[in-house]
């Protein structure tokens, strides 16, 4: 049965008059790739440092797999951090690295290699054993601090932006290795990171940050398709959202409207718009970005207001979408897309 890994109440801390966590409540589900995202200094690493023990609440409790650990120090629970610079020991062999945890805990040595050796191969690593840290790659060297972590069997593992250092081909490769692997060892993953697409990727669900409090959580596809807030709709994806005039004009009521720049069409002007179920816009095309595989379209709407559009680049050439500059367009999606975000009337 799925079971709660971690549960978070009311939990609050301040450093002096920074509150760098203020009020968060949270429950994680056993086995779960759980992300934790926002912009820098929202609170995100301080709830991970919390879990860990690496910080004391101000207020609030923690508990993992249903025992209360707040006042317990790092060593007591069942969790184990990576962090973004991996803490390898330098004058250790990747081996010895990895079995260095359970050497702490009194493990038989021939165990002790059995279990290095496993967790070696769980990363991909077989055969590196004997290297030291200088002698790997970055992507490697990230490898072993994984393979380090799992080799105790935590039931939690933190990691805090660990593919931060790698460069952006690695860090996509990385990204899909990460979930694999969280899904072959079924050990819950609470992942922390500022990139938004990163948390898309890899996650089960997401929890979005932002100044020390959760704005929504959700799968990706509740956080991309049906934001809470307008914060977690400009933050995750670009933002496109309808308000004020525009929305009256656009939408036909009040409020605030998101709507995801791949779901809307650019058309020239004089495509008829009849169909009930679309939604319809004219505007002149401001700048034309070209993607390579798609393009992006700003548009200054007539109606007030910006909306970015993203088209795949099907049968159109560089030269064809640049034309589009400066010249007036229809944009139309289909009403479902047009998504009210709630804290309008906030
Ligand atoms: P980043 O992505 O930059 O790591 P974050 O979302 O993880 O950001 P935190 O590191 O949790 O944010 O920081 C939240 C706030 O608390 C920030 O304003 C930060 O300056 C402050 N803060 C964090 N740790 C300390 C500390 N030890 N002493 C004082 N202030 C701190």
């Amino acid at each position: 049965m799925e079971g709660s890994a971690i549960r978070l109440e009311g939990l609050r801390k301040s450093f002096g008059e920074t509150a760098a966590v203020a009020g968060v409540d949270l429950e994680i589900r056993d086995g779960e790739f759980f992300s934790m995202l926002g912009p820098s200094g929202s609170g995100k690493t301080t709830v991970l440092r919390l879990i860990a023990g690496f910080e004391t609440p101000t207020e609030g409790r923690i508990e993992l797999a249903g025992q209360e650990v707040t006042g317990l120090a790092p060593f007591e629970r069942d969790v184990h951090t990576v962090f973004q610079d991996y803490a390898l020991f330098p004058h250790m062999t990747v081996e010895q690295n990895v079995a260095y945890a359970l050497k702490v805990r009194k493990v038989p040595k021939a165990e002790r290699l059995v279990r290095a050796r496993k967790a070696l191969a769980e990363v991909r690593l077989e055969g590196y054993g004997k290297r030291r840290p200088a002698q790997l790659s970055g992507g490697q060297r990230q490898r072993v601090a994984l393979a380090r972590a799992l080799v105790g069997r935590p039931r939690v593992l933190l990691l805090d932006e660990p593919l931060g250092a790698l460069d952006l081909k690695l860090r996509e490769q990385m990204q899909v290795e990460l979930k694999a692997l969280q899904r072959e060892v079924g050990i819950t993953f609470v992942f922390v990171t500022h990139d938004q697409e990163e948390a898309l990727t890899m996650s089960d669900r997401i929890a979005v940050f932002q100044q020390g409090r959760i704005e929504q959580v959700g799968t990706p596809a509740e956080i991309y398709e049906r934001p809470a807030t307008s914060f977690v709709a400009s933050f995750v994806g670009t933002s496109n959202l309808l308000t004020g005039e525009s929305a009256q004009r656009v939408v036909g009521a009040p409020g605030t409207y998101s709507v995801r720049p791949e779901k809307i069409r650019v058309l020239k002007e004089s495509a008829t718009a009849d169909e009930p179920e679309h939604a319809t816009a004219t505007g002149t095309v401001a700048e034309v970005v070209y993607l390579g595989d798609s393009t992006r379209f700003l548009v200054d709407l007539d109606a007030g207001g910006r909306l970015t559009a993203l088209q795949q680049n099907l049968e159109t050439s560089a030269e064809d979408v640049a034309a589009y500059r400066g010249t007036r367009v229809r944009l139309q999606w289909h009403r479902r897309h047009t998504v009210q975000v709630p804290d309008a009337a906030r």
